[in-house]
């Protein structure tokens, strides 16, 4: 563990240095508050042990800039100080310091203060990263890995939001497998799973750094496009629905499936109201034309006859 050490006493510096790196951390020193909350700024520390009395900024000061600061992980900080007053005390561990120690310390006491507070990092820690997994979990999708519908809907009402504001366009793509069923039926479900996987990878190969691709369910799709207008929308669907459909799933037996796919686009440009259900109806809409012209294909929504366009 990384501990920052302030103190004005180059005695107790030394001292403290010598302890810690026994017990294996690595230790870096200042001999002020506000040097110290330089270095924080660098490079936040998660484990501070201050000096309260120091020229520049004392201990308090600076136990309290770190709490406002905020920094992305917890600093567990622990107040040296000659003053053993009970309300001294008291201030301090008020101003945000976790434990506090008096000088001059017991070795085994100053040890046994800074397990408690490894203790405490690597509770946090642990709790900070099951926090994150379990935010990958809610927000993602079990088998392909892409956003799950949730996620992928609450992209899509951020960027509408985000083109109604700056006059840009954003495009939906609605993507279903077609007859998906047969391979379902004829090499089960494993295989299936395999070719949604399959699907997923060209779609997010596919689009651009700033596009987002989310599994809506089953075997759909839904496609964000930023900043894409119709034409230009239709060109990626159909960029995409050319990779699906000349990829090749391997099958065990050499043999290999091959997959296709139907595509609808509507896209919102800032003329009218930027609503999430209401592009996707269109999507959807222009998704049936496709299935119903032959699949493999992908259709525009045309808001003029409120019919569908094909891509060509
Ligand atoms: P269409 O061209 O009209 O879209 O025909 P389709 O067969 O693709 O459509 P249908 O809605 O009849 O069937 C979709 C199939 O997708 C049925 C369902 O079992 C399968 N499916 C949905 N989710 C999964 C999944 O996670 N894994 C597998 N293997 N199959 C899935
Ligand atoms: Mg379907
Ligand atoms: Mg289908």
């Amino acid at each position: 563990m990384k501990v920052l050490i302030v103190d004005d006493d180059a005695t107790y510096r030394r001292l403290l240095t010598t302890i810690l790196v026994t017990k294996g951390h690595q230790v870096v020193d200042a001999p002020d508050g506000h040097t110290a909350w330089e270095m924080m700024q660098q490079e936040p520390f998660q484990f501070v042990i201050t000096d309260w009395m120091m020229p520049a900024m004392d201990g308090p000061e600076l136990i309290q800039r770190i709490r406002d600061a905020n920094f992305p992980s917890y600093t567990y900080i622990i107040l040296l100080t000659a003053r053993n007053a009970r309300d001294d005390v008291v201030d301090g561990l008020e101003a945000g310091a976790d434990d506090y120690l008096t000088k001059p310390f017991d070795l085994g006491e100053l040890r046994a203060r800074v397990s408690i507070g490894e203790r405490i990092l690597n509770l946090e820690t642990r709790l900070r990263e099951a926090l994150e997994r379990e935010q990958v979990l809610s927000t993602h999708d079990g088998l392909t890995g892409m956003l799950n519908r949730r996620a992928i809907c609450e992209c899509a009402t951020t960027e509408l939001l985000r083109g109604g504001r700056d006059g840009k366009p954003v495009s939906l793509v609605m993507i279903d497998v077609d007859h998906f069923k047969t391979v379902n039926d004829a090499y089960g479900h494993l295989i299936g799973d395999q070719a949604l996987c399959l699907v997923s990878n060209l779609l997010n190969k596919g689009i651009r750094g700033y596009d987002w691709a989310g599994r809506w369910g089953g075997e759909e799709f839904l496609l964000v496009l930023p900043g894409a207008d119709m034409k230009e929308a239709g060109q990626i669907a159909e960029r995409l629905r050319q990779g699906i459909s000349t990829a090749q799933l391997p099958l065990a037996d050499g043999g290999q499936i091959q997959l296709q796919a139907s595509f609808g686009v509507a896209t919102f440009c800032s003329d009218y109201d930027p609503s999430f259900d209401l592009l996707i109806r269109q999507a959807d809409e222009a998704l049936y034309c496709a299935k119903n012209r032959g699949r493999n294909q992908v259709c525009l929504f045309n808001e003029d006859d409120q019919g569908c366009g094909q891509e060509s």
